[in-house]
């Protein structure tokens, strides 16, 4: 899981959401019918998912796993339990149908302050609950929030375990290949290359090995690149 940012609306999309949630409020609507008004509500449904497509990882990934294309719009906030949050932009995010299946999202831990015990990406920074190692593709939970995440969503199912080695073993690769590019100057390689990379799944390992944010050091991708130029290799975070 990574960090994203949530993007802004456009004004007549952000308007349409508050009238329908003005008229959830107005009758104190259950889950259920915010559900159906959820579902009958074409238009705002359409908008949600475009922004929500802007901000994913690589091609739309559910932005909970990383892995495989994010197909639904999810209510962070189950609508069962909040359903007047139903066209609240902040609680909306992409994700794959595992994800946001019946059963995974009848769960939504709180702590005893009654805040939320599932990470957020585009409010909550994931590495400050999560810790990834990349050679064996498994998250460590950190605090409370992380270890109910991973539990959840299922972080560390033998799919995904599989899927995030395989996919250390090619961003290996891939960063030498970049770096020798750069150095050779092809330039035209070295830019397919860093479009190519920004598709693949598992955002999450290449930024684990990357991307120095706070207190993490890259030392991943330093091992890998033996002291070459680390500042070129993180050109490669840049999106596509
Ligand atoms: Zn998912």
């Amino acid at each position: 899981m990574i960090r994203l940012g949530r993007t802004g609306l456009p004004a007549d999309l952000a308007e349409k959401l508050t009238q329908k949630t003005d008229e959830l409020t107005r009758i104190a609507a259950d889950g259920e019918t915010a559900r159906s008004e959820w579902k009958s509500a074409g238009t705002c449904r359409k908008g949600v998912r475009e922004q929500l497509d802007l901000m994913a990882a690589g091609i739309n990934r559910c932005m909970y796993r990383g892995d495989s294309m994010g197909t639904d719009i999810d209510h962070f906030e189950p609508l069962f339990l909040a359903p007047l949050r139903a066209f609240s932009w902040p609680n909306h995010l992409l994700a794959c149908s595992h994800c946001n299946s019946h059963e995974e999202r009848e769960t939504f831990p709180r702590d005893s302050g009654g805040d939320p015990l599932l990470i957020d990406p585009t409010s909550d920074e994931p590495t400050e609950h999560l810790r990834l190692a990349p050679s064996t593709g498994e998250y460590q939970g950190m605090t409370p929030q992380g270890r109910e995440t991973i539990e959840v969503f299922g972080l560390n199912r033998t799919s995904l375990t599989l899927g995030r080695r395989a996919a250390f073993v090619n961003t290996k690769n891939i960063l030498r290949s970049y770096l020798r590019q750069c150095e050779e100057g092809l330039v035209d390689q070295a830019s397919e290359t860093a479009t190519a990379f920004g598709y693949h799944p598992f955002a999450d390992v290449r930024e684990t090995m990357l991307w120095i944010r706070g207190h993490i050091e890259p030392e991943p991708a330093r091992i890998v690149l033996g002291g070459r130029d680390i500042v070129r290799a993180l050109d490669l975070l840049s999106p596509p």
